[in-house]
């Protein structure tokens, strides 16, 4: 444990400079040394120990700034880099895991989110890296946080499908002045409407022409409601829901008696949840910009909770169409909150014991002295008795 205390002197600031890759699978980076004087080799693994995926860099981390998702224990002394593709961990060589453990540790205690724990591991978030921490963290959960990255991820899809789009009206226009068989109103209508028919197409694709379907009758005068289209979504009335802990709930107007009290469509409970989970995703199908993103998660925050956030954005309950975009935004963050819980908690599930299989392997591979009881049972379990 000496090696913390390594003084890191001018180096502090300096973010190591990435060379090329060795032959080895290796990336050479320049370091402090123990005397810390400067610039010395280290390697740094590039590739997973198991599968040889290789393990794409990260910016938040100067001393280990292998993978984009890295698992920790402090106490211990462990350090891994986890691979994506086959979930395994490669164990980072001894001499390396000192700073980093030191800036993990601050990296978590400044300014990372917690997304989901259980007794033994808590998974977080900082920037684009993600830490498995051996251990509870003393903070609290914040699931809905992770939801963020989908919507910024729909606006890259969304600009990738819009460029396309512009890129084929392109061709479609220099073909078609070639041929002689398009004029100028031709060829702006072209330019105008390919690249927006394209997202349409993309977005009917993926969700249809209808948020439900069923059969319900208006308690007031009798119509029957066969389905929610999203083309009419800005006139649905989203509200809290009515029990502790229930989601959204949806409203439509009934076309006849124009009710919505008494009479009209309303989806609750689990109907309600899905309902209006599937109308925001529609209503944001282009996704949000990091900035956006930012600014209604900070809402949420402000708010206190996803269940507070929906009570300031929607109050009683208010037509979709005439929400801000920064609100409504966090209105689809904080609706997905329970569901992003439940799936944390499986993958949680799976960290887990991939951590109790990788913290076995690293015991032995750093050459500790295994409590006998605890040796006698790996013998076994290698031997295949027990
Ligand atoms: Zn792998
Ligand atoms: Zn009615």
């Amino acid at each position: 444990m000496s090696a913390r205390t390594r003084a890191r002197g001018s180096e502090e600031s300096s973010r190591p400079v990435r060379n090329k890759e060795g032959d080895n699978g290796c990336r050479r980076k320049s370091g402090p040394t123990l005397s810390g004087a400067r610039v010395t080799e280290t390697l740094l693994y590039t590739h997973c120990l198991v599968c040889h995926t290789p393990f794409p860099p990260n910016e938040e981390l100067e001393y280990f700034s292998t993978s984009k998702r890295v698992a920790y224990d402090a106490e211990r002394g462990r350090l891994w880099a986890i691979c994506r593709s086959c979930k395994r961990w490669s164990l980072a060589p001894i001499e390396e895991r000192w700073e980093a453990l030191e800036e993990l540790e601050k990296l978590v205690k400044d300014r990372a989110k917690l997304l989901s724990q259980t007794d033994n591991v808590a998974l977080l978030r900082a920037g684009e890296l993600e830490v498995v921490r051996v251990g509870r963290a003393n903070l609290t959960e914040e699931a809905w946080w992770r939801y963020g990255r989908e919507l910024t991820h729909r606006a890259a899809r969304h600009q990738k499908l819009t460029f396309i789009g512009t890129a084929a009206a392109g061709a479609a226009i220099a073909g078609g002045w070639a041929s002689g068989g398009l004029g100028w109103l031709g060829a702006w209508f072209l330019w105008e409407n390919a690249p927006e028919q394209l997202t349409h197409a993309a977005r009917w694709l993926r969700f249809g022409g209808s948020a439900w379907r069923g059969r319900r009758r208006c308690a007031r005068c009798g119509q029957i409601f066969r389905s929610v289209a999203y083309r009419d979504r800005k006139q649905l009335i989203l509200s809290p829901g009515t029990a502790e802990g229930e989601a959204l709930s949806v409203t439509q107007r009934c076309s006849v008696c124009g009710d919505v009290e008494e009479g009209g469509l309303h989806l609750r409970g689990k109907e309600g949840e899905v309902v209006s989970r599937r109308l925001l995703a529609f209503h944001h199908h282009s996704g949000a910009s990091e900035k956006r993103v930012r600014s209604a998660t900070r809402l949420i925050e402000e708010a206190g909770s996803p269940e507070d956030l929906t009570r300031v954005v929607i109050k009683e309950g208010r037509r979709l169409g005439d929400l801000q975009r920064t609100g409504a935004i966090a209105l689809e963050i904080a609706a997905n909150d329970t569901l992003e819980q439940r799936l944390l908690e499986l993958e949680l599930a799976e960290i887990e014991a991939h951590w109790k299989e990788e913290e076995e392997l690293a015991s032995i591979i750093d050459g500790e002295l295994t409590p006998l009881p605890l040796m006698e049972n790996f013998r076994r379990k290698i031997i295949g008795i027990g």
